[in-house]
């Protein structure tokens, strides 16, 4: 999907940057320019200029500078066609699509989002409405302010299973769509169809753009809905089926909100339910998610991940205290060893017994919960603890047995220069307490308890001296980095490589790292866009420093007009000569000659860096 510049200038023009800005955070006019405290770094009197004419932004205190677009993607954290979406909606424009196919099935689902934004005020309307006061008041006996129901667009759906049919039928939708939309059943007994959420406390679930894309919805309490005799008890909740615009595996409920505390640098925290989000959400805990009725997946796992825009990506997920929560943790571990990256991990939390976040916030307090959230352990401790814990290990063959267990856990790491590191966290965590200690048993405590709490983000780790000033590495990395510019299509093959590629100077990593993010968005983006997104996104001396002839001249394969068809065998053959002769991967060539601890921790800081850009 590539996007003509035309289009791109229109869309510039039709918005004013100002307004766009002024939705977003406070703006003030002053004089030809308008001023506002700048989003992108704490500031108590503004530095943030806006000027409308010349359409860009400039931060004083911390250099942001950009466009429309560059500010959207920075400050909603989305990927550049999101945000020229997002804009596209805001500016009443119709981004254009490729084929006659492509525009009819974008049709199709643009009237089915609308059939779900009709449908969010149809239940939104229920819930204000004094028939259903009993709807409202448990909400907010539960906790919940107007002001959090209005933001999350909680609503009610009314027992009357016609009520939603007439309503959508009066806008021309037809029983058809909302039947795809999942807002609708058919009937099995050859009546009308009829509505699938019925006397239920509804939560709309918007996709990254905010977009009501499917429903959850939830029973009220038996002290206002007393269980009838029968056979049939109704589950507690429901969530729509899949449909065309709702994936229940690769979605996370609560995501826009997050997406933009992520931004701001809280942390994603990954909690079980609806309420859950809502809650911590109000509590200023705006990082919440939750999976919608099903264990975490991998993909809702990455997601997170991606969301995070910083180098370290470590969300925290949280678990119910009792065994249930335990296995589940049990599980998520499983699944994200083949995952792991450097820099990518998570942090599990495990709440007190009985208690879930919302539960829990209203009964301690956002203090309480954070508490919780203070107290967690790391990915590895959260292994260590599984094997070990409330286990005594009074013989040798005891012993070893439980550190080839562990062994045999590491061995799933899928990513070696991770793994290298779990195995010698491994042989450390086992000398000090196999080797070291004269009781071999270990207290059992509260599932999270043992082993310290770690917060790698807090550690101030010196900058290390470019290693670019090696020339053969500076124009290895930096033909690499312009034939993937030059020629995004070749991404999917070398994607491998690439991702393997860990650069030992910030920024280019930096850029590496988010040219990755906007191929694996749209693999099809075109060289020009991918460009000017890059440099939206602060990267433009790298880019005038990587693209240009100096580079070509050694290698020509990078260049623009390199042939399409020879650049990927020219960039993974080149990548594997370098790869072979060591250049511009320090840190993984460093791995396979450790020698003692200190040179361990030097190579464990490099992965973990954390550059003062970060906070900007
Ligand atoms: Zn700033």
């Amino acid at each position: 999907m590539s996007l003509s510049p035309h289009f791109l200038d229109e869309l510039r023009n039709r918005l004013t940057l100002s307004e766009i800005i002024g939705r977003r955070i406070k703006v003030t006019r002053a004089g030809r320019e308008s001023k506002a405290c700048c989003p992108f770094h704490s500031e108590k009197s503004p530095s943030f200029t806006i000027n409308d004419d010349k359409q860009f932004y400039h931060c004083f205190g911390c250099g942001a500078h950009g466009d429309v677009i560059g500010f959207i993607m920075k400050h909603d954290n989305l990927a550049f066609m999101d945000a020229v979406e997002t804009l596209a909606a805001e500016a009443g424009m119709q981004v254009p699509k490729q084929t006659p196919q492509a525009a009819a099935k974008a049709k199709k689902e643009k009237d089915l989002y609308e059939l779900l934004e009709d449908t969010t005020v149809f239940f939104e309307q229920h819930l204000r409405d004094s028939r259903n006061a009993d709807a409202l008041n448990y909400l907010l006996e539960r906790g919940l302010s107007q002001e959090i129901i209005a933001e999350f667009k909680v609503g009610f759906a009314p027992d009357d299973g016609q009520a939603l049919r007439k309503f959508l039928s009066a806008k021309d939708y037809t029983d058809k769509d909302m039947i795809k939309a999942g807002v609708l059943r058919p009937s099995t007994r050859g009546g009308d169809p009829y509505a699938f959420f019925r006397d239920r406390v509804m939560f709309p679930v918007p996709d990254r753009r905010g977009r009501t894309v499917a429903f959850g919805g939830r029973i009220l309490p038996d002290h206002l809905r007393p269980p009838q005799r029968g056979d049939f008890v109704p589950p507690k909740y429901i969530n729509s089926s899949e449909t065309v615009l709702f994936h229940k595996g690769s979605m996370l409920y609560g995501e826009p909100t997050a997406r933009r505390a992520a931004a701001d640098g809280q942390t994603l925290v990954l909690v079980e339910g609806y309420l859950d989000v809502i809650a911590c959400a109000q509590a200023g805990i705006r990082g919440a998610l939750a999976p919608m009725g099903t264990a975490v997946t991998e993909e809702q796992l990455i997601s997170m991940w991606k969301m995070i825009p910083d180098f370290t990506k470590i969300p925290l997920l949280c678990f119910d205290g009792d065994n249930a929560g335990r296995k589940a943790a049990r599980r998520a571990s499983e699944r994200l060893l083949p995952l792991l990256e450097p820099g990518r991990s998570v942090n599990f939390a495990f709440m007190p017994d009985g208690e879930d976040p919302d539960s829990l916030i209203k009964s301690s307090g956002v203090k309480g919960f954070q508490k919780i959230l203070g107290s967690s352990v790391s990915l590895f401790d959260f292994i260590w603890n599984f094997y070990t814990q409330g286990r005594v290990f009074k013989t040798p063959e005891l012993r070893a047995g439980v550190i080839k267990q562990l062994e045999n856990e590491v061995a799933h790491v899928a990513n070696q220069e991770v793994q290298v590191h779990y195995k010698s966290q491994l042989r450390e965590k086992v000398s000090e307490t196999f080797f070291k200690r004269k009781e071999y048993g270990f207290k059992k405590r509260d599932f999270g308890g043992y082993g310290k709490s770690r917060n790698q983000g807090g550690a101030v780790i010196p900058m290390r001296p470019p290693s670019t000033k090696n020339r053969a590495t500076r124009i290895f990395t930096h033909a690499l980095l312009a034939a993937v510019i030059n020629h995004p299509h070749i991404f999917e093959g070398v994607e491998d490589a690439l991702c393997e590629l860990t650069l030992s100077d910030v920024a280019l990593d930096r850029l590496r790292q988010n040219i990755m993010g906007i191929l694996s968005d749209d693999p099809l983006i075109e060289r020009k866009v991918l460009i000017e997104q890059l440099k939206n996104s602060g990267f433009a001396q790298e880019i005038g420093d990587i693209c240009n002839e100096s580079v070509y001249v050694h290698a020509s394969f990078c260049s623009p007009s390199a042939k399409e068809e020879d650049v990927q065998s020219s960039w993974l053959k080149s990548w594997q000569d370098g790869h072979s002769a060591g250049l511009g991967n320090e840190i993984q060539s460093g791995w396979k000659n450790v020698s003692c601890e200190e040179d361990e921790e030097k190579l464990r800081n490099l992965l973990l860096m954390k550059t003062s850009d970060d906070e900007i």
